[in-house]
Formats: structure tokens, C-alpha cells, sequence
């Protein structure tokens, strides 16, 4: 089955095709403006993006929308962790305004949570949520993955999740969860 996905981030479509491989899960083939993601909350803002995009096609399409929760935060950056510095801001940036705004805490409990909406001939279907503990190190660890990966560490890897394969990091990850549970869902379809 094809099922389309929204996204301009090359980490996020990465971790979108490795998770089934008997779904052809690709990029819509429309070049849009990208939503604003107005939304406080995940859930609010991978429905917008989901509808958006879902406009252009008649098949299954699929948004997420996810981010780092950090307890001493309060939750922040949340949703707004791919613009934590700044509108352009840079995975390096973000991470460097992450650890300044941590320094001399002592708790570094943090989640990473996921949430994918899907949308077919333009109608929201279900929303499909998925969560990872970890806690934010005080030095970036590992090259793999993207965004704060190489600040998260994850106690039952005994590492990062910089410094973890893409497919060990499926396993447990926010987005593997969610995108198991929506193909499960579509798999009964
Ligand atoms: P979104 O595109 O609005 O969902 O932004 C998600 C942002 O959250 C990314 O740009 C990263 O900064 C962060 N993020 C979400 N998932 C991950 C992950 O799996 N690893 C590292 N950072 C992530």
C-alpha cells in the first residue's frame, strides 16, 4: 500500500520508510508552503499539517508532529522544538540554547513525543501517539539521527540516541511507536 507522508525533514523521512517495509511510504510529490503549526499542542499541529497536505491526493497521507518535553522546562521547547532559537534555527543552535537554558540543573528528565495524524481524501481518519523517557546529557554524544538525538540519553541503550542505529532507535523511539500503531491500524484496513 502507498501511503503518503508530510515532511521537509530528510530525519524524519528516513525514520518514515525504515519502519515498514511493506508499506511504500513517500514524500508528496507537491511542493507547498508549509503550514504555520499554530497549534499548543502536538496533536493540534499534526492535524493541521495532515489536512494541509492531504488536500493534494485522495490516498492515505500522513503527518507528525513531535518534539522534546523537558521537565525542569516545564515542558519546553515542546512544540516549538524545531524553532527552539529562532524561526531558522539550526539543530546546533537548538541544542546549545537547550544546554544553556539547563546549566546547573540537576534534573534532566526528558521525553520525546510523537504524534501522527491520518488524513485520507482529505478527512481526518485517527491520530496515533507515541512517547520515549530519556534524560539531557551535558555534551553532545554521537552523529547519528538529528535534531536533539546526541543530547538524549536513553538509560536502557546505556547511550544516546546519537550514537544509536536507526533501526535500534526505531524501536523505541516516540515516532516508531506512532508509526507502528498507525500501520497496524492500516494493516487492518
Ligand atoms: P516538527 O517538524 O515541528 O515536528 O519538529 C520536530 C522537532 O523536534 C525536530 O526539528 C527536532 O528538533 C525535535 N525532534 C523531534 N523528534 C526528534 C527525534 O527523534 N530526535 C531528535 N529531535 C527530535
Amino acid at each position: 500500500m502507498t501511503v503518503y507522508c508530510a515532511t521537509s525533514n530528510k530525519g524524519k523521512l528516513k525514520e518514515f520508510q525504515a519502519a515498514a517495509p511493506d508499506f511504500d511510504v513517500r514524500p508528496l510529490p507537491v511542493t507547498m508552503p508549509a503550514p504555520d503549526e499554530t497549534g499548543d499542542t502536538f496533536e493540534a499541529n499534526a492535524i493541521e499539517k495532515a489536512l494541509a497536505y492531504g488536500a493534494h491526493t485522495d490516498e492515505y497521507l500522513f503527518a507528525d508532529d513531535s518534539g522534546l518535553e523537558v521537565d525542569a522546562l516545564g515542558g519546553a521547547p515542546g512544540v516549538i522544538s524545531a524553532r527552539y532559537a529562532g524561526e531558522h534555527a539550526t539543530d546546533a543552535q537548538n541544542n546549545a540554547l537547550l544546554l544553556e537554558r539547563l546549566r546547573g540543573e540537576e534534573n534532566r528528565t526528558a521525553r520525546f513525543v510523537c504524534v501522527i495524524a491520518l488524513v485520507k481524501a482529505g478527512r481526518l481518519i485517527q491520530t496515533f501517539r507515541g512517547s520515549v523517557e530519556g534524560r539531557i546529557i551535558d555534551e553532545a554524544r554521537g552523529g547519528a539521527g538529528f535534531g536533539y538525538d546526541p543530547l538524549f540519553f536513553h538509560e536502557p541503550f546505556s547511550s544516546t540516541f546519537g550514537e544509536a542505529t536507526l533501526e535500534q532507535k526505531m524501536r523505541v523511539s516516540h515516532r516508531g511507536q506512532a508509526l507502528e500503531r498507525m500501520f497496524a491500524y492500516l494493516r487492518e484496513r
